[in-house]
């Protein structure tokens, strides 16, 4: 797995916000690349810090482009929201995701529960956008009946932005996704208008803090206070902890330390493709 996720993907240049017409252009080409499914899920594993073992992967979506190559979430992520184009898109990631977690469930399944491990984890990005569509959550609770995943091994990764509108919709959502048994996970906390106020809120099982704060970690007594103060918080009112975007072992080992319990970032693994997700999960491969 190592040695996969050293290849680097060529990135064409994101000038997309200046040319309409290429806006235009890629508009058009996501409408067929949604008609058709022409995307990639990739998975990024999420490791037990302790112990190293595997827990979930977090599903991230690319664009592979006849003309540009392999294109990246930040290239087209946000002229999708702009365009709605999110929510079929999203619908795509999270039908696809559930239906691999599932199979891959089942080859891991009795293997982990004999071990008395949680089965494996699937982590879905949802976009404030896709959140919003009225369709949202029949979507999910489809997807969830459709697959026959066990709902609380499905977590949603969404924003701030989601939970600072406060409206009731968004509550009320929440609170019918949290009775379907899903897992709701704060996405990059620590880079919004961060509360953690919103862990007694809203029905939040999971808290992923930003990388901006991991890297910090062994580089000021501050960081690395304030990192372990989230942990401790999070830890009392019962929402799990990942740390993202551990890149060297001196990152882990601090985490571990401060009693963080998950992580993800390079050292691990990079995104890895459909295949390689599934040797590590059959133990054919070693993260
Ligand atoms: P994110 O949800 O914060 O995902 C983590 C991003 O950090 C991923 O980038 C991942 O490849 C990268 N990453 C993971 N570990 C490390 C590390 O150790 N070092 C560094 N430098 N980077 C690391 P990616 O795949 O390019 O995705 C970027 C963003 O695009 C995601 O950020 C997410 O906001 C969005 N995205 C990706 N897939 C989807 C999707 O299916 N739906 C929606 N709505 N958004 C998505
Ligand atoms: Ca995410
Ligand atoms: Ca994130
Ligand atoms: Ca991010």
């Amino acid at each position: 797995a190592k040695a996969a996720g050293k290849r680097q993907w060529s990135r064409y240049q994101p000038q997309l916000q200046a040319g309409l017409v290429e806006r235009h252009e890629l508009n058009e080409s996501l409408d067929t690349a949604i008609a058709e499914s022409a995307f990639a899920l990739y998975y990024q594993p999420i490791v037990d810090l302790a112990s190293g073992d595997l827990v979930a992967f977090e599903a991230l979506v690319r664009w592979p482009h006849e003309r540009r190559g392999m294109v990246l979430p930040e290239d087209f992520i946000a002229l999708a929201e702009e365009s709605g184009q999110i929510v079929p898109l999203g619908a795509w990631v999270l039908e696809r995701a559930v239906t691999e977690a599932t199979a891959w469930q089942k080859l891991s399944g009795d293997r982990r529960t004999a071990g008395g491990r949680l089965p494996l984890r699937v982590s879905v990005n949802v976009s404030a956008r896709q959140f919003r569509d009225a369709g949202f959550v029949d979507t999910v609770r489809r997807v969830v009946e459709s697959s026959g995943i066990r709902p609380g091994t499905l977590i949603l990764e969404l924003t701030e932005s989601v939970l600072m509108r406060r409206d009731e919709r968004v509550r009320t959502d929440m609170r019918t996704l949290r009775d379907l048994g899903v897992r709701i996970a704060i996405d990059d906390f620590g880079t919004g208008y961060s509360s953690l106020s919103y862990l007694r809120e809203f029905p939040i099982s999971v808290l992923k803090i930003d990388k901006s704060f991991i890297d910090g970690l062994g580089l000021s007594e501050q960081q690395y206070a304030l990192v372990e103060g989230i942990t401790r918080i999070a830890d009392t009112l019962g929402v799990q902890v990942i740390a993202e975007g551990i890149e060297n072992d001196a990152q882990r080992q601090l985490l571990a330390a401060m009693g963080c319990p998950l992580g993800q970032g390079y050292l691990f693994a990079r995104p890895l493709t459909v295949e390689q997700a599934g040797a590590l999960v059959q133990g054919d491969a070693d993260l």
